[in-house]
């Protein structure tokens, strides 16, 4: 189900087309001013987009600091850019192009059909993990293993370049975040909301899994209640691996 569709019965009941894409363009740029108010990202880093249709898009713009974008519709290098893959996807027709990672994003709503958003972002304590080959998987957090279950790590790929939807692939499949090797990470959703919720517990995961490792490292949930654990996640809108190692 699509973005437009899954709130039709909510928020945008009875509003026109254009209105819903307005609204969500808005909700972009509020998400990316609070990405980087948090600090998940700096300058011009990461990129948001939202699946509106079967072959349509509404994502970030290359270049733009993610606190100023702007939802209006006049041209402007800061505005959220409308995507129709409908005749392939190339970057250069865009008068101000989408980041040189939408493809990345691509590669995820191809791989899940039931995720409506994508975000990436460099918030810094789980881009550390990323940056020391180090997956979140101690199955150690209660909220955590509801959540993610555990957090792989894609291989490194060069940004911009083919290589990375194709290193993103297999992991994006079974998980709704994933660590980025040596760069980010990536957290998808139902909608935007969710996927930024993933974001934001994905940071405090990481660094309150970095806490527990400065005292002597985290302790794995007890076996018996593992698996009960993990089942809290059945009812809500998540990718759950179920108990999935990475490390060695
Ligand atoms: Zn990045």
């Amino acid at each position: 189900m699509i973005y437009k569709e899954l709130y039709d019965e909510f928020i945008f009941k009875g509003m026109e087309e254009e209105e819903i894409l307005e609204h969500i363009k808005k909700e972009i740029c509020d998400i990316g001013k609070k990405m980087y108010d948090l600090g998940f990202v700096a300058a011009t880093d990461g990129n948001i987009s939202v699946r509106t249709g079967e072959f349509e898009y509404l994502t970030t713009p290359s270049g733009i600091c993610k606190a100023e974008m702007s939802p209006d519709r006049t041209s402007k290098p800061n505005e959220i850019i409308h995507v129709d893959t409908s005749d392939g996807y190339d970057r250069d027709k865009y008068l101000f192009r989408p980041s040189s990672e939408f493809k990345m994003h691509l590669r995820c709503y191809r791989e899940r059909p039931d995720i409506n958003a994508v975000i990436h972002a460099h918030p810094p304590t789980a881009t550390g993990f990323a940056a020391a080959g180090i997956p979140l998987d101690d199955y150690a957090l209660s909220e955590a293993v509801m959540i993610f279950g555990s957090v792989p790590i894609a291989p490194y790929a060069v940004p911009g370049s083919d290589d990375v939807p194709e290193s993103i692939a297999p992991y994006i499949r079974n998980h709704d975040a994933v660590l980025l090797a040596n760069h980010g990470v990536i957290t998808v959703g139902a909608d935007l909301k969710q996927a930024f919720h993933k974001l934001e517990s994905l940071e405090l995961y990481a660094k309150t899994i970095l806490t527990a490792r400065l005292l002597g490292g985290p302790k794995q949930i007890p076996d018996e209640m593992l698996k009960e654990t993990c089942d809290l996640s059945k009812g809500y809108a998540l990718k759950h691996p179920g108990f999935k190692k990475y490390s060695d």
